[in-house]
């Protein structure tokens, strides 16, 4: 007996579903999307408790015919494209035509639209894959759609959503995307009947930046114009050099108007601050790519947020110069490609491959032409200091001057030799440090040979133990601001920040909720720099995400001491008093992982006598 048969329509689309509709954000996105598409100048997105029991998008984009109402549940069914040849070149958000069918099987939809050519709007109520009724309804011109009960005849998937503060925060940051992707339409966000978001048509991205995120976060941005229209236009913003994340939560970036995650755009965009922003820091960035329709594959992906650029290349060379152009215009230029040096990146590279596979192999570059090393004069470190400095010219000269694959084989010999991190307790008390290399690690010596201690993480181990401690004995010390710091929340920062605020009020933090979005900093944890408040606190509540906010509660306290710690770290390029490196040297000893950061990347690489011996073809 054959045992192969077609699938019912309804469980094809149940499936489909499975890939288009993970949560109500999906389906939010796939709405606003048919939005935009039917030329909507005003869109109202209203939910109910997390999207689940209530979705509701309304436009006044062109509408539909009642035909067409009809039809625009069925599978494959769209009018955006009619050919095979159409896929080449696709000019609206959508194309698939499975959005509605999909979100139909698993929800009770009623769809009510109006086009101006008829005489009559009509209502369409369709649930869980069934029509059930089709008849004339009062609309003006466009489409309201409501999303009801979602997944209600799929439990294993209802399980599946999280809280409702999740969802809703999902959703918002959805709403900004898509808002900050079309000044020209009004967009309005109400949750549980209270508005969320209102911003007017705006004539550019700057106003409805402005709209969405504040004077404030302008305030802080460069203007990106690059790119050629051939291959792909840039524009839009990045953050100055000073405002840095841990993440790439702040990035938002487009393709032709279309929010997708691009890990090559994301890449291009760090390369664009090379030497400018430590490695594991992330600039903010609104940034919008525009590439002929024929030049990207936007049908990669049944969410449609992954794209493909036929010449991928020559898109990752534009956004990098335009964003290396927008930094040098803000004042922020840095030398030119050829002067660049690399000195021992092979070390720290090979040790923090090793350590985390999927950390990028970045080369720490260094300004000046001669390596800065700077040494306490101290008899007893003299020899040694020859030695290394010896060591680095040497292996200097062998470098080519930009190529990092090539200067990895002819630094040191074999990489057996490169210094690597410590075993926690082959570390001794006699750790003697000796200077610093380019003011951002400390040269040190110990029993067994050479240490190089990054100065940010070694603080940063120092003071998240330190935090974590006053914090299990309840002794947190706080400093007032003399005038409070106001900061303005964006709408996805404000949906978590009633929920961490009094986790951060654990620390020392006295924040207070003003009106509307913004919040004043009344005082911080002591330690922490007034200036880095707010960008701890922004950094903090993009990560922190609705997520995580609902896992334990000491994994979130563990976050925000780690946050503290890194922002009241001493930062790299500083130069640092003998007194201040033998300090740090002995407050890390005395921590709890003195060889790792709280983030898990490397505090101390050695070399060993025995290697550096090996090097002089001394044994
Ligand atoms: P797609 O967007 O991929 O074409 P959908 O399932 O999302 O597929 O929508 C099917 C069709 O329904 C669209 O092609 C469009 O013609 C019509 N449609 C959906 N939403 C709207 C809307 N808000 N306004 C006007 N037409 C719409
Ligand atoms: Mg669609």
């Amino acid at each position: 007996m054959s045992k192969i048969r077609v699938l019912a329509d309804h469980v094809a689309n149940q499936i489909a579903a499975g890939e288009v509709v993970e949560r109500p954000a999906s389906v939010a996105k796939e709405l606003v999307e048919n939005s935009i598409d039917a030329g909507a100048t005003c869109i109202t997105i209203e939910i109910e408790a997390g999207g689940r029991r209530l979705l509701k998008v309304s436009d006044d984009g062109e509408g539909m015919v009642r035909d067409d109402a009809v039809l625009a549940f069925e599978r494959h069914a769209t009018s955006k494209i009619r050919e095979s040849e159409d896929l080449a070149a696709i000019g609206t958000l959508g194309f698939r035509g499975e959005a509605l069918a999909s979100i139909a099987s698993v929800a009770k939809v009623e769809l009510t639209t109006f086009a101006e050519s008829t005489k009559a709007a009509t209502r369409v109520t369709i649930d869980g894959g069934r029509m059930r009724d089709v008849k004339d309804a009062a609309h003006p011109r466009g489409t309201t759609i409501a999303v009801r009960d979602l997944f209600f005849n799929i439990p294993a998937r209802r399980k599946f959503l999280r809280s409702e503060a999740t969802e809703t925060y999902h959703l918002t940051n959805l709403v900004t995307h898509y808002a900050l992707a079309h000044p020209e339409i009004a967009f309005t966000f109400v949750n549980n009947g209270r508005e969320v978001v209102r911003a007017a048509a705006a004539k550019d991205l700057r106003e409805r930046a402005f709209q969405i995120f504040g004077a404030e976060f302008l305030e802080n941005l460069l203007e990106v114009n690059g790119g050629d229209a051939r291959v792909a236009r840039v524009s839009g913003f990045v953050s100055a050099p000073r405002d840095r994340r841990t993440s790439r939560d702040s990035q938002y970036l487009f393709v032709n108007r279309r929010f997708v995650r691009d890990r090559m755009i994301g890449r291009s965009l760090s390369e664009g601050y090379r030497s400018i922003l430590p490695h594991g820091v992330y600039p903010a960035a609104l940034l919008f790519i525009e590439t002929p329709l024929d030049e990207v594959d936007v049908n990669v992906h049944p969410a449609k947020t992954e794209v493909r650029f036929r010449r991928q290349a020559a898109v990752a060379d534009a956004v990098r110069e335009a964003v290396k152009n927008a930094l040098a215009s803000g004042g922020y230029a840095h030398p030119e490609e050829p002067e660049e040096r690399i000195i021992t990146a092979t070390a720290t590279a090979t040790a923090t491959a090793s350590t985390s596979p999927s950390s990028q192999v970045t080369p720490i570059q260094v300004a000046p032409p001669q390596p800065r090393i700077d040494f306490i004069p101290e008899p007893s470190g003299d020899e040694i200091a020859r030695d290394i400095e010896a060591m680095i010219q040497t292996a200097q000269q062998y470098q080519p001057r930009s190529d990092f694959q090539s200067a990895k084989s002819v630094a040191f010999d074999s990489a057996e030799k490169l210094p690597k991190p410590p075993e926690p307790d082959s570390l001794s008390g006699n750790i003697r440090p000796l200077g610093q290399l380019d003011e951002s690690f400390i040269i040190a010596t110990d029993d067994d040979g050479l240490l190089l201690i990054d100065q940010h993480v070694a603080h940063e181990r120092i003071l998240f133990d330190k935090y974590r401690a006053l914090e299990a004995e309840r002794r947190t010390e706080s400093q007032q601001l003399l005038v409070p710091e106001t900061f303005d929340l964006t709408p996805a920062q404000a949906a978590v920040f009633d929920d961490i605020a009094p986790e951060l009020e654990v620390y020392g933090f006295e924040l207070m909720r003003l009106s509307g979005r913004t919040v004043a900093i009344k005082a911080t944890p002591a330690d922490l720099p007034a200036g880095e408040a707010r960008n701890m606190l922004a950094e903090l509540l993009d990560t922190v995400d609705a997520e995580k906010k609902n896992s334990a509660r000491e994994t979130l306290r563990d976050e925000i001491a780690a946050s503290l710690a890194c922002h009241a770290a001493i930062k790299v390029n500083m130069p640092l008093a003998p007194e201040k490196m033998r300090w740090l040297i002995d407050r890390l000893l005395q921590t709890s992982s003195p060889t790792t950061c709280p983030h898990g990347r490397p505090v101390i690489l050695r070399l060993k006598t025995k290697d550096i011996l090996k090097g002089f073809h001394r044994i």
